[in-house]
């Protein structure tokens, strides 16, 4: 609206103007050279504008110029643009400095880079979990600066759904986490952090937990000695008969317990270890099946090899989860119904499933069923006898081979346990 007001006073001005030049180039009767002057006046005074403007823009702190009619109008936009800008600059720098003096303060290293890689800022936990200095290491790739080959590969592959972890080979021992987000375009956020501690605890509690585990085996095996022995003479009193067989009974159960916690504790103690061996799974599979038919030989177990491919892992580690599933489909699964493993690839996995047509598990129960002694139905358990460590050292066998547990299941229908492995 002002614009339009502006222009209209302006053309009326330069009307004006040359109206006037024409009246007084006809009064002293020389029309073509009074209007010539005056045009060329209005273009000096025009182009006098664009210098005062081309000056002023020269210092953005500066005030506008003082002018009139549409220059007035042009000045002041101008400046009214700047200020907002100037205004949404600031603005955006508070939010920036306020964002950084957070991430500044936690303990966790931070590290923002640009969409190549390049670091763009850094907390001061970063400077020293990382070795990093700033603002000179400003521009530097992160790579360059961060030499460690694990870490390169995370960074390079863009597959940041887990985080890494990474023992630092020193005089003191470190480990440190790396995470990273995307964010912007293309953007990377760095996350690392210390996690010395947890990780030492964690050590700590699988080797105390190994090594009760290990020290109880002993005592057990006299216990059991002693009962197998009294259990076999046939002069034994009547009256300790059941208790001596519910005792030899309970120190069977035990002596699964231990022998699991003690597979367990094995299990995760090499879970980030390279699994090299070469895995012959319709091998396997066929191995199993002579145990089954001795363990189970009222079962029907169908085996299905879709491909004869073998897998980098560990034999003795499938071999125990494969084990796992199965007697867990035999244990919750009625005695006429098959059983059924597959292993097949599709895409670039390989899967090997187990399915049951049993009972089957009430969707809560699956993100706490692999849980170690989480239960669906603690009272089945008395008579399913098993040690509630099944399906822990199972998702443990699979995260060590870098897959994934998948269970689907519908209460009454049955079960399917698939174990999916990136090929
Ligand atoms: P458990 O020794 O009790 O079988 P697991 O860790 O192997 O311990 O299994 C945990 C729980 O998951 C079991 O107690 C059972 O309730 C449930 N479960 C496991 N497998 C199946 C299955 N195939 N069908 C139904 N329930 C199952």
């Amino acid at each position: 609206m002002i614009a339009r007001q502006s222009w209209h006073s302006e053309i009326r001005r330069v009307a004006v103007i040359l109206l006037v030049a024409l009246l007084l180039g006809w009064l002293v009767g020389s029309l073509a050279a009074v209007f010539a002057v005056t045009v060329t006046v209005i273009l000096a005074v025009w182009i006098w504008q664009l210098w005062r403007i081309q000056q002023w823009l020269h210092d953005a702190e500066a005030e506008p110029p003082e002018s009139f009619g549409i220059w007035g109008y042009i000045f002041d936009r101008i400046y009214q643009i700047q200020s907002r800008h100037r205004d949404d600059q600031l603005r955006l720098q508070s939010a920036l400095d306020y964002m950084q003096d957070s991430m500044a303060s936690i303990d966790d290293g931070v590290a923002t880079l640009d969409t190549r890689g390049r670091i763009e800022w850094c907390n001061e936990a970063a400077k020293g979990l990382l070795g990093l200095r700033y603002p000179e290491d400003r521009g530097q790739h992160i790579l360059n600066l961060v030499r460690l080959p694990e870490f390169h590969d995370y960074f390079s592959t863009g597959e940041y759904s887990e985080p890494l972890e990474l023992e630092i080979v020193g005089d003191e021992e470190l480990t440190l986490q790396f995470e990273i987000t995307r964010f912007g375009e293309g953007n990377r956020m760095v996350f690392v952090r210390d996690v010395t501690e947890r990780v030492q605890l964690e050590k700590m509690r699988r080797d105390f937990v190994g090594n009760v585990s290990h020290e109880m085996r002993t005592p057990l095996t006299v216990i059991k000695g002693y009962l197998e022995t009294l259990l076999s003479d046939s002069e034994i009193d009547a009256r300790y008969l059941k208790p001596l067989q519910q005792m030899d009974q309970q120190a069977a159960r035990m002596e699964n317990l231990l022998k699991d916690l003690l597979w367990l504790s094995r299990i995760e103690s090499l879970s980030g270890t390279e699994k090299g061996e070469l895995v012959d799974v319709p091998a396997l599979l066929e191995e199993l099946r002579e145990e089954w038919e001795y363990n189970y030989p009222e079962r029907t177990i169908e085996i299905i090899t879709e491909t004869s491919d073998s897998i980098p892992g560990d034999y003795r580690e499938l071999h125990s989860a494969v084990a796992n599933l199965v007697m867990n489909a035999v244990k919750y699964s009625p005695d006429d119904s098959v059983v059924q493993v597959r292993w097949r690839r599709e895409g670039d996995e390989y899967l090997l499933s187990v399915k049951d047509r049993g009972i089957g598990i009430d969707a809560i129960h699956l993100p706490r069923l692999t849980e170690r002694f989480y239960r669906v139905d603690e009272s089945r358990n008395s008579q399913t006898g098993g040690t509630g460590l099944g399906l822990a050292i199972v998702k443990h066998v699979v995260m060590g081979h870098k897959g994934e547990l998948r269970i689907d299941s519908r209460p009454g229908k049955g079960s399917r346990f698939t174990i999916a492995i990136p090929a």
